[in-house]
C-alpha cells in the first residue's frame, strides 16, 4: 500500500475534493467559553462568513458545478438556518464539526460524545434526518473519539494528515486533509498586530496548483479546506475561481465530495482495514 498507487474510478489519476468548514464564530466563542470577553471585533470579523461569504462560495460552486461538503457545528445551523438550508438545497453535502467547536482533546470521553449528539441534533433539525460525516474541530481527533463516531453511525472522518489519499484509521475511513491546503494558514489575520500579514491570493493559489501538481503525479487526493469568513472576501473568491475552473477542466480528475471519497474507499479497498487491525496503519 505504501508503495503503491492508489486506485480511483474510473481510472483516474487523481481526485480533487472542495470543502467548507462553515464555522464562523464557533471557535472564537469556544476559545473564550471560560472568559466571555466583551469585545466584538474578531466575532463581527467571523460573523462575515455566515452573513456574506457563504453566499459568495455558494455562488461560486453553483457557476461552476461544483458539489462540495460543508462541515457546519450545531451552533452555527441554530444561528444561521437560512444558510444552512441554502447549502442543502444547493446539494452539497453536510457533515459534522461539533457543536461549539470544541477540541475534542480538551473533553472527556461523555463530553465528546454530547458534542456529537447535540451537533448532530441541531443540524437535523434544519435539513432532516441523515447519514453524515466528520470533521474534528482544529483537526485534532482521540482514539475514542474514533470509537465513538463508529458508536453513533459515523462512517467516516476527515481531519487528518496520516497519508495522501483515503486510508483506514481505528475502524473508519479517512478522507485525509493537509494544512497546506487550508486557507487560513494564508489568510487568517484576526487584528492587534499579532501574525503575519495575509499572503496575497495570487500567492495561495500558486501554492495549490503546484500541490495539485505533486498530487496528480502521485495520484494522490487534493483536498481544499476554506472557511467563509476567511475565502469569502472578493479578492480571494476571484482567485479560487480561477484555480476550480481550470481543476474542473482537467480530464485526469475525479471530482467527489468528502462522502463520496469515503464510499469509494470502503467499497474498493476494505482489504486493506483487515491488514489494518491491531495497528493504525492502512
Ligand atoms: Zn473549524
Amino acid at each position: 500500500m505504501t508503495h503503491t498507487t492508489y486506485v480511483w474510478p474510473d481510472a483516474k489519476r487523481c481526485a480533487v475534493a472542495f470543502s467548507i468548514d462553515f464555522d464562523g464564530e464557533t471557535p472564537y466563542l469556544w476559545r473564550s467559553r471560560h472568559t466571555k470577553p466583551n469585545t466584538l471585533g474578531e466575532l463581527e470579523q467571523r460573523a462575515f462568513g455566515p452573513r456574506q461569504g457563504i453566499y459568495r462560495i455558494l455562488k461560486l460552486l453553483n457557476h461552476l458545478d461544483i458539489r462540495a461538503s460543508f462541515f457546519i457545528p450545531g451552533v452555527i445551523a441554530e444561528k444561521y438556518p437560512t444558510a444552512v438550508e441554502a447549502i442543502d438545497k444547493a446539494g452539497h453535502e453536510i457533515g459534522l464539526h461539533g457543536y461549539l467547536h470544541e477540541r475534542v482533546d480538551e473533553l472527556d470521553w461523555g463530553q465528546v460524545e454530547e458534542s456529537i449528539i447535540r451537533g448532530k441534533q441541531a443540524l437535523e433539525k434544519v435539513i432532516g434526518p441523515r447519514t453524515m460525516g466528520f470533521r474534528s474541530p482544529s483537526w485534532e481527533m482521540t482514539p475514542q473519539t474514533f470509537e465513538l463516531l463508529q458508536r453513533h453511525g459515523i462512517p467516516y472522518d476527515s481531519s487528518m494528515m496520516g497519508y495522501d489519499h483515503p486510508y483506514w484509521i481505528e475502524g473508519l475511513p479517512e478522507v485525509p486533509v493537509q494544512w497546506l491546503l487550508d486557507d487560513a494558514i494564508f489568510y487568517r489575520y484576526t487584528g492587534g498586530g499579532a501574525g503575519n500579514p495575509p499572503l496575497n491570493p495570487n500567492t495561495v493559489m500558486d501554492t495549490w496548483q503546484q500541490e495539485f501538481e505533486g498530487l496528480k503525479r502521485y495520484g494522490g487526493l487534493f483536498l481544499m479546506t476554506v472557511h467563509c469568513w476567511i475565502s469569502g472576501r472578493g479578492s480571494r473568491i476571484i482567485a479560487l475561481e480561477r484555480l476550480l475552473s481550470k481543476l474542473k477542466k482537467d480530464p485526469e480528475v475525479w471530482w467527489a465530495t468528502c462522502g463520496e471519497i469515503a464510499g469509494h474507499h470502503t467499497k474498493q479497498h476494505a482489504g486493506q482495514f483487515h491488514e489494518s487491525l491491531g495497528g493504525r496503519t492502512p
